[in-house]
């Protein structure tokens, strides 16, 4: 069921059962954190391999103080400067987080969602939520409470409403384990930005080589729509076919060669910002579209432009 009921999602969430719960960024399938039979219900909902760590939710930094948590100093930068926002930072974890949550890692991911119904459930809660993105494993995240309950049905007994996400991307994930300063995900908050607040420079060519084994999740194709999916930089149209056939995920412009009416323009004005938020909503519309294949423009390598490649690539079909 679908509806803003915060309290009653808050219920759910104390009853140890799943609730969809909508951030800026993606919508989240949440439980306690603190369960072990809540976290598994996530896994098993998701159909996610269990080697894949959780990020874990909560409405403010004193709470993770609060559950034992030390935050180290230059994520504290970034999270007053970021959060609540896109932005998750991997910290040594406390006895409470249970195991299933890190993959049996001594480190754990933690996010403040910057949306207001997001805040309002973690404010009612005594624990933090467990939350990765609320799709089936491997599928694109959801950017509406509709695209939940398209995957989901009446699998999880609650889809918390909290309207189309603003932001459209994952987070971005930055890590303190083992006292290095590491991006494990290009994600809804520029590298640009990061790279301000700890005044230094941060690679990306183990996210872009695939070779990321503090983030096992991260590794394998993903975000994918069923219809193969093509980079632009990759192949050329007349190899793909009749040209009706093809949808196009492009930046500002429609591509010469492939009808109007197949292309998804994500943002006229050429915000790489709102072309971010409309990414997913394209994927999803072109792989519903009966086409044979989906050609994607590759964005402009700076801001939200470096999270957009990532992830499409990573759904492309292997060229
Ligand atoms: P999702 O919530 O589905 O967007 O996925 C969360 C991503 O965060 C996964 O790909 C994980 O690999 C990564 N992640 C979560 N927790 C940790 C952690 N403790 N250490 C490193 N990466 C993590
Ligand atoms: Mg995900």
């Amino acid at each position: 069921m679908i509806g803003t009921d915060v309290q009653h999602a808050a219920n759910l969430l104390k009853a140890g059962q799943l609730v969809a719960i909508p951030t800026e960024t993606v919508y989240g399938l949440a439980a306690n954190a603190f369960d072990d039979t809540a976290v598994q219900a996530i896994y098993k909902a998701k159909g996610r391999p269990q080697f894949n760590p959780l990020i874990i939710h909560t409405n403010g930094l004193h709470r993770i103080e609060e559950w034992g948590m030390q935050v180290p100093e230059k994520a504290l930068a970034l999270a007053n400067a970021f959060s609540p926002g896109p932005i998750s930072f991997v910290i040594p974890k406390s006895n409470q987080i249970s195991d299933l949550v890190t993959a049996g890692h001594e480190y754990v991911a933690v996010r403040i969602p910057n949306h207001p119904l997001c805040l309002d459930l973690l404010s009612r809660l005594d624990f933090p939520l467990a939350a990765p993105s609320a799709n089936k494993s491997g599928c694109i995240s959801p950017t509406t409470a509709q695209h939940v309950a398209d995957q989901f049905g009446e699998e999880i007994p609650y889809i918390l409403e909290g309207g189309p996400c603003t932001i459209g991307l994952e987070s971005s994930i930055v890590s303190f384990a083992n006292k290095q300063i590491q991006l494990l995900r290009l994600g809804g908050l520029a590298k640009e930005k990061i790279e301000a607040v700890l005044n230094c420079k941060l690679s990306i060519e183990h996210i872009q080589n695939n070779e990321n084994p503090l983030s096992p999740g991260l590794l394998s194709r993903h975000y994918a729509p069923t219809t193969p999916l093509y980079l632009e930089s990759s192949v050329s149209p007349t190899s793909l076919g009749e040209p009706t056939k093809i949808a196009c995920i492009r930046f500002q412009q429609y591509h010469p060669a492939i009808p109007k009416e197949n292309q998804f323009i994500l943002s006229e004005m050429g915000s790489l910002d709102e072309a971010a938020q409309h990414l997913f909503m394209a994927m999803r519309l072109a792989d519903a579209g009966n086409f044979n294949c989906i050609l994607a423009e590759v964005f402009p390598p700076h801001g939200l432009g470096l999270a957009i490649n990532d992830r499409l690539k990573r759904a492309a079909v292997a060229s």
